[in-house]
């Protein structure tokens, strides 16, 4: 366990996740289908890794991706155990660095060529659709082949920073737990959204 250690994001991060969070968009489930398509991809590259080293399975071969809603909490979680991050991998894949494609996809949705959210994928963000429904996202993994005590939690309200910390992580893979917004489908079709549409 550590203390949590705050980083910001970069400027193209931070400007996604405003649209993200304060823009109305036709079809809020993309969420969904891309933290799918993530879980889905890491068990993928867990089962090609341990082609190599049998040992990153930790006696589990049962690859899984599950989804669960705690009508309660309101809360969506997905949860895989496939590859899993470390520390590394966590702030190079989740945190400060703008991918390439975070500036294009940005640019898109500025320009109005993009009117919903369904491309999202194709620009290699579709994590950061996690912030279309909630306002704060937490992610726990832990990779596969090391101990319970190389887990890794993130989270952020998506307000330009993230918090990184080492904890317990039993079960290898990735945890993502999304507590949803009020009423995250009161949403209207709008044509293109811009940076103002964000202003608080
Ligand atoms: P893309 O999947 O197109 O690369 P994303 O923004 O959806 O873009 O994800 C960025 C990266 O974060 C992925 O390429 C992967 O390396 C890492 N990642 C995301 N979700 C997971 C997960 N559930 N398990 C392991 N790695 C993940």
């Amino acid at each position: 366990m550590s203390q949590p250690q705050t980083h910001a994001f970069q400027t193209e991060v931070t400007q996604l996740l405003r649209l993200m969070i304060h823009s109305l968009y036709s079809n809020p489930e993309v969420f969904l289908r891309e933290l799918i398509s993530n879980a889905s991809d890491a068990c993928d590259k867990l089962r090609f890794e341990a082609l190599a080293d049998d040992g990153l399975y930790e006696n589990d071969k049962d690859l899984r991706v599950r989804v669960s809603f705690d009508a309660e909490q309101k809360t969506v979680t997905i949860d895989d155990n496939g590859i899993g991050m470390n520390h590394e991998e966590v702030v190079e894949h989740i945190g400060t660095i703008a991918h390439s494609g975070t500036k294009a996809f940005l640019e898109q949705l500025e320009a109005g060529k993009t009117h919903d959210l369904q491309q999202i994928g194709q620009f290699g963000v579709g994590f950061y659709s996690a912030f279309i429904v909630a306002d704060h996202v937490e992610l726990t993994t832990r990779r596969a082949g090391v101990g319970a005590e190389h887990g890794v939690r993130w989270t952020s309200d998506g307000e330009g920073e993230y918090t990184i910390e080492t904890v317990d992580k039993p079960e290898r893979g990735t945890r993502i737990v999304l507590p949803l917004r009020a009423d995250p489908c009161a949403t209207t079709s709008r044509s293109s959204p811009t940076i103002s549409d964000c202003a608080r």
